[in-house]
């Protein structure tokens, strides 16, 4: 028999689900530094630890990671950069710059975060509206050579400064300016520095060239530009397309069986999280910014043209009542859905909608996704979780306890290690995280430790923060962040580059 052996930390007696997919089992992890050195029986193997955390009754799983977050301003500003809404989720690992946003300073970034702390780790996108934007505002012209290099220049030093891979927003202004012969361009610069595409696409419902063709488009884009694809936050957005999970499916198999990699996120929820404009508005309306889109809307030929436009985008979504004003400026009208708006102020959903666009806009919950097509996006194995968490929807605090709680523990949708897998190792693979999303000896002590009976959201619509419950404890890179329920004001987390 060997000599008694010491580790940091040593979290005895839980129900070891590792990420891999594997059965759960009885195990006790050994951490030294910031690294797992041990799982298994640490009796019989003689291991003792200098702390003991007892994990009796809960299950004892990797970090989370969330491949789709807005954090880059939580992260940014002192009050909130333990980035606590998602640490008491049991997520250890953020990325952020989703969408085509965040800073094209990735550098600038990546220092604050080094140089004040962050309580989650984090890895950023260099985004490719954000990119367009620096180069040519909200202009929705066709970018000149000159143009196409300084965005091409902006991309590899986003690469070079950290960043995972390039994000893009097609959906948004100003990046729905971008051609798909543009995107491909400049995903070959992030191609060549061993990035990946991260797509919300340019149609995840009827409005332009729908659900099926974005889905076409983003396969082109990374056959062209030989780029591993990531789709953001995979839905079926409106009744028009809802149903068209399968075929989604479907045509990311084909796709994948061709030579493509490409994966996708969702979030458990049947609403999305948006603004009124960016819902409500066709983008050619948005060209040139605020005061072209004032212009627009004093014009009367243009005014008509719009509101047509604006009250089929409405229909598409599933009509007033399904857009729920979440957070804004105006107190009078948060919690509210937009045809009590209407009703309150004598008019129709879209020239209250114009209304609120005018005053500075606000964000909604637009209810729009069908449970079907959910859970079978859900039960792909080549779909992950995440957040895409933002202000006013639940998501942003109850993603991964939602998911746990209700289709894990009540509704039986997806296994246990399936959960744990879909949120943690399968997601550090697609992102190209090294040692991260797995509880094995080598891996980064990224470790939840949940209460299975009691893990849950309690964020809603009415009230999106409240922190989630069941987390009990968690370490991000071997230090101990929650205890016993509590957040202790550690911020272990640290900037994952590719
Ligand atoms: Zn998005």
């Amino acid at each position: 028999m060997h000599a008694q052996q010491q580790v940091d930390i040593l979290i005895r007696g839980g129900t070891v689900v590792d990420g891999t997919g594997s059965q759960p089992r009885r195990a006790d992890v050994g951490i030294r530094g910031d690294r797992i050195t041990f799982v298994g029986n640490a009796a019989t193997s003689r291991i003792a630890g200098k702390q003991t955390i007892d994990a009796t009754g809960l299950v004892v799983a990797p970090g989370f990671i969330d491949s789709h977050t807005h954090t880059e301003g939580d992260l940014s500003k002192p009050a909130t950069k333990a980035n606590l809404a998602y640490l008491m989720q049991g997520v250890t690992t953020v990325v952020t710059n989703n969408d085509g946003g965040g800073p094209v300073d990735i550098g600038a970034l990546v220092d604050r975060w080094t140089r004040n702390g962050i309580g989650t780790n984090a890895a950023v996108y260099i985004g490719q509206g954000s990119v367009r934007g620096a180069v040519l505002g909200m202009s929705a012209a066709a970018p000149t050579p000159a143009q196409l290099d300084s965005m091409r220049a902006l991309v590899a030093r986003g690469m070079d400064q950290g960043a995972i891979g390039m994000s893009t927003g097609l959906y948004y202004a100003p990046g729905s300016y971008a051609t798909t012969d543009e995107v491909i361009e400049l995903a070959k610069v992030a191609a060549a520095k061993g990035g990946l595409y991260d797509t919300h696409m340019r149609d995840e419902s009827s409005y332009t060239i729908g659900l099926i063709g974005a889905v076409n488009e983003t396969i082109r884009i990374g056959r062209e530009a030989h780029i591993p694809l990531h789709i953001s936050h995979i839905k079926a957005l409106g009744t028009d397309v809802w149903g068209q999970s399968d075929s989604v499916i479907k045509l990311m198999n084909a796709a994948r069986a061709s030579g493509v990699t490409i994966a996708a996120c969702q979030y458990p929820y049947t609403a999305s999280g948006t603004s009124v404009g960016a819902s409500l508005l066709p983008r050619w309306a948005e060209a040139g910014g605020r005061d072209s889109l004032r212009a627009r809307i004093a014009d009367p030929e243009t005014r008509a043209r719009l509101v047509k436009e604006m009250t089929e985008n409405m229909r598409r979504r599933g009509g007033a009542n399904t857009l729920l004003i979440t957070a804004t400026r105006d107190s009078s009208i948060r919690g509210k859905r937009l045809d009590e708006i209407a009703r309150e102020r004598h008019t129709t959903p879209i020239e209250a909608a114009i209304q609120i666009i005018q005053a500075g806009g606000a964000s909604v919950a637009s209810f729009n996704m069908n449970e079907k097509d959910i859970e079978r996006f859900m039960v792909d194995p080549y779909i992950v979780t995440c957040s895409d968490g933002s202000e006013g929807h639940p998501r942003k605090y109850g993603t991964f306890p939602k998911l746990f709680h209700e289709y894990v523990f009540t509704k039986h949708i997806l296994t246990l290690p399936r959960a744990v897998q879909r949120s943690s190792s399968e997601t550090a693979k697609i992102l190209g995280l090294r040692d991260r999303g797995e509880l094995a000896p080598g891996y980064f002590a990224d470790v939840v430790a949940f209460d299975p009976k009691t893990f849950a959201d309690r964020a809603t619509y009415e009230r999106p923060t409240l922190l989630a419950v069941g987390v009990k404890d968690l370490l991000v890179n071997g230090v101990v962040t929650v205890e016993n329920g509590r957040y202790n004001g550690m911020t272990a987390g640290r900037v994952l580059r590719h």
